[in-house]
């Protein structure tokens, strides 16, 4: 509470921008908090703690990545409401709109009783294991959920290296820790809506579709790919081996470029597909292929080091691989 009125500025913790916190423990704090999304969720009492769009007080997860950022002006509820902020006298009040998203909330809260002063007040719950939530928090279980034992170590490299870009690393862990809210995933919890893919409108939306079964993401993925030696994978948790075949010092180049490059297009790819869903912009997959290009080469160019030379400089390995070999 003390910290909501005072650091915050009035904003909950997860509308804090990361560079908010005055002393070092807060900013490490506010840099935890995509971790620590995943362990924590609201019990919903009289809905006056709850933030609407931050907390995770639905299974769909916070409102502001279900809907997207057009959400709070969608529904007309600031990105400050809280969850009792939607209820009048009693009910739901969740304005119609025409987005798929906001349809499926409003299905679900159809199904639930909304929060009420006789419930007292919201109760914050830690995840002990993968579907139970107990009031107090137990660093040993969070800890051992953190450290993911069950996720097969070759991952770790795929997303955590020393060049990685934060917000595609973060994206390709969700991926490969099946978080991401993919219509198959949304269905198990009991929404209805269009199932198919929108990126090839053929097939059910799941995580190995996506990335990179379906046809569209195979076109983009593999034209860029396939420039880059050896047989990209098909469905992302083999990249492993693609990446890791590059053994020699001469060849580190090609395998941070792999290995950026497959973040950078499992984020594009997921874009995309939001961007289809929530604002109905669609790229073809030759723009998209251009634009993941423009943007392999800024990364790239960040990179670059005053001495380093042919093969050693990424973006020269960039222009060779994709345009001369
Ligand atoms: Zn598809």
């Amino acid at each position: 509470m003390g910290l909501t009125a005072n650091v915050f500025k009035g904003r909950t913790y997860w509308e804090c921008p990361q560079n908010v916190g005055t002393t070092w423990n807060l900013k490490k704090l506010l840099r935890l908090k995509e971790r620590a999304r995943e362990f924590t969720r609201i019990q919903l009492g009289d809905g006056g703690d709850a933030s609407f769009w931050y907390d995770s007080w639905l299974e769909i997860g916070p409102l502001i990545e279900f809907i997207g950022m057009v959400g709070p002006r969608l529904l007309r509820l600031p990105k400050t409401a809280r969850v009792k902020d939607a209820v009048h006298e009693g009910s739901w009040l969740i304005r119609g709109a025409r987005n798929e998203r906001v349809q499926q909330l409003q299905t679900i809260l159809s199904r639930m009783e909304p929060p009420s002063p006789d419930n007292g007040s919201d109760q914050p719950l830690w995840r002990k294991n993968d579907d139970n939530y107990h009031p107090t928090f137990v660093s040993r279980l969070t800890w051992d959920k953190i450290r993911t034992p069950a996720a097969p170590v070759s991952w770790f490299g795929l997303v955590w290296f020393e060049k990685a870009i934060p917000r595609h690393a973060f994206l390709l862990w969700q991926v490969l820790h099946q978080r991401l809210p993919t219509s198959d995933r949304v269905a198990r919890w009991g929404i209805q809506g269009p199932s198919r893919c929108i990126l090839c409108r053929k097939e059910v939306e799941t995580l190995s579709h996506l990335f990179f079964c379906c046809e569209y993401s195979a076109d983009v993925w593999l034209s860029l790919a396939g420039n880059l030696g050896g047989s990209p994978p098909r469905v992302v948790v083999d990249a492993g081996p693609w990446i890791n075949q590059h053994l020699m010092t001469t060849q580190r180049t090609t395998k941070l470029i792999k290995s950026l490059l497959l973040q950078l297009v499992v984020y594009e790819i997921w874009k995309e597909r939001n961007g289809r869903t929530h604002k109905d912009v669609a790229n073809s997959p030759q723009q998209l292929w251009f634009k993941i290009d423009r943007i392999m080469r800024n990364i790239l160019i960040s990179l670059h080091k005053p001495d380093s030379t042919g093969s050693n400089d990424p973006l020269q390995q960039w222009y060779r691989l994709m345009y001369y070999d």
